[in-house]
């Protein structure tokens, strides 16, 4: 039997294109290989959005030349999220160059010797509303979610339910790969959270570049929540992630009123410069976000709230980085994904200097991390004493390692032995007594 091997970069949504890639090569008569040196097939699901990733493909590609001295019959496939001009550069390193959306039909296009197809991209905002009818290209893209996906884990389950994004954050490659803001049915979702509650998931997490602002058929985010909160059974729901602007009060209210979604918001604010969130083409001001963070938070007292930060952007100078650093001092984060800024072809921002020096950019995330860290401490304090429910996910060196309903990492052990938890228990709900705190999680024991 010839066997597979994925690689995947980028966020949660290729990692659950990687689960549909896992299952179309498996009805393909593939076999998932225990390491890549076995593997007669190997895709790698990249990721254009960060240099870093793009700069890891590369780096995979001398090993790649090894492997197929040894393995002459070896391919190799490039798929994911991918602009065109990392595709100009990689497509003859690869046997095959596949877009995620043609997944339906990989079957037949690997029977071809070599082969690209990657259609759909994008090379403007004008090209985006004129030449992209959302039909044709709702059909296109759609069809490759109804692939079922092969769940990376047997409790919790990655759902698309947005893909691509409208936005044109002007650093950012989504809308030029992923294309227009597409919704899944609200039925489709349904059924897909329904047969995985009846196998026992435990943590279903819907996905979007923009989440809320989801829209299918009068079915708007809140009330697919709704619909997804009244399917019966012992589950939580956590989605990712959310636009400010898109944020509204009815979404507020019915977070705070369904029990099973969890109280963990992902809420990127990107910069703390109203200056440089225009220039990031970010249509809200600081005052707007930490209003709507008022707001969240009075009608849901218990909130973990993340954010994603970008810093270094073009003409971030002292002062107006200075201007991040208070914003997360007021507002309190419990995390933050702190990205430094790369220019990335294509988007508008490639236009703009890149005025800040690559170790100021590693002076500023040093900065914003450890005032996240005096932050996240303080908020994981008001945790010691408290039980919390966890769902318990695997074990690292005797400790027990899980999320709890508000999404902080928590480790812990029985009093009575530490291994009294096998595997058997993963993926399961346990109450945990919370007995200390540091930055980046809880530590607690079995109650
Ligand atoms: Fe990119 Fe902005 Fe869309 Fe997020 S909202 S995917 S940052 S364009």
């Amino acid at each position: 039997m010839k066997k597979y091997w994925i690689i995947t970069y980028g966020c949660q949504m290729n990692k659950s294109d990687s689960e549909r890639i896992a299952l179309t090569l498996e009805t393909m008569k593939y076999l998932s290989a225990s390491k890549i040196d076995e593997a007669d097939l190997i895709v790698v699901n990249m990721c254009s959005v960060r240099q870093s990733a793009v700069d890891r493909v590369y780096g995979n590609i001398k090993n790649f030349d090894k492997l197929k001295k040894k393995n002459k019959k070896l391919k190799i496939i490039l798929t994911g999220c991918i602009t065109k001009y990392d595709l100009k550069k990689l497509k003859e390193k690869f046997d095959y160059v596949l877009s995620i959306k043609s997944l339906p039909h990989w079957k037949k296009l690997l029977k071809k010797k070599k082969y690209i197809y990657y259609p759909n991209q994008i090379k403007s905002r004008e090209q985006f509303s004129a030449n992209m009818p959302r039909t044709v290209l709702g059909t296109l893209s759609c069809n490759y979610l109804k692939i079922k996906p092969k769940y990376t884990t047997k409790f919790s389950a990655y759902i698309p339910v947005v893909i691509g994004c409208n936005n044109f954050c002007s650093y950012c490659v989504v809308p030029y790969t992923r294309g227009q803001e597409i919704s899944r049915s609200a039925e489709d979702i349904v059924k897909e959270v329904k047969n995985l509650v009846k196998k026992r998931y435990k943590e279903i997490w819907l996905l979007g570049e923009n989440v809320n602002s989801y829209s299918s058929n009068k079915v708007n985010f809140s009330k697919l929540l709704k619909m997804i909160n009244d399917i019966p059974g012992d589950f939580w729901i956590r989605f990712t992630s959310s636009h400010p602007k898109d944020f509204s009060d009815e979404l507020i209210k019915t977070i705070a009123k369904c029990e099973k979604v969890t109280k963990y918001i992902s809420l990127p604010i990107q910069s703390g410069d109203d200056e440089i969130l225009k220039k990031m083409n970010r249509p809200y001001t600081v005052r707007n976000y930490k209003n709507l963070v008022k707001k969240i938070r009075k009608e849901i007292p218990n909130l973990t709230l993340s954010t994603d930060v970008i810093v270094g952007f073009p003409g971030e100078t002292k002062k107006r980085f200075q201007n991040t650093v208070n914003f997360f001092k007021e507002t309190s984060f419990d995390m933050a994904y702190i990205a430094q800024y790369s220019p990335r072809p294509g988007t508008a921002a490639y236009k703009m200097k890149d005025t800040v020096s690559h170790q100021e950019k590693e002076r500023r995330d040093k900065v914003l991390t450890e005032v996240l860290k005096k932050t996240a401490l303080k908020n994981n304090k008001k945790y010691i004493g408290k039980i919390v429910e966890v769902l318990s996910e695997y074990e690292r060196k005797n400790w027990l390692i899980g999320k709890t309903r508000e999404y902080k990492t928590i480790k812990f052990q029985s009093l009575r032995s530490p291994t009294s938890l096998r595997k058997s228990d993963f993926g399961k709900f346990v109450r945990v007594k919370v007995t200390d705190a540091i930055p980046w999680g809880l530590k607690g024991h079995l109650i």
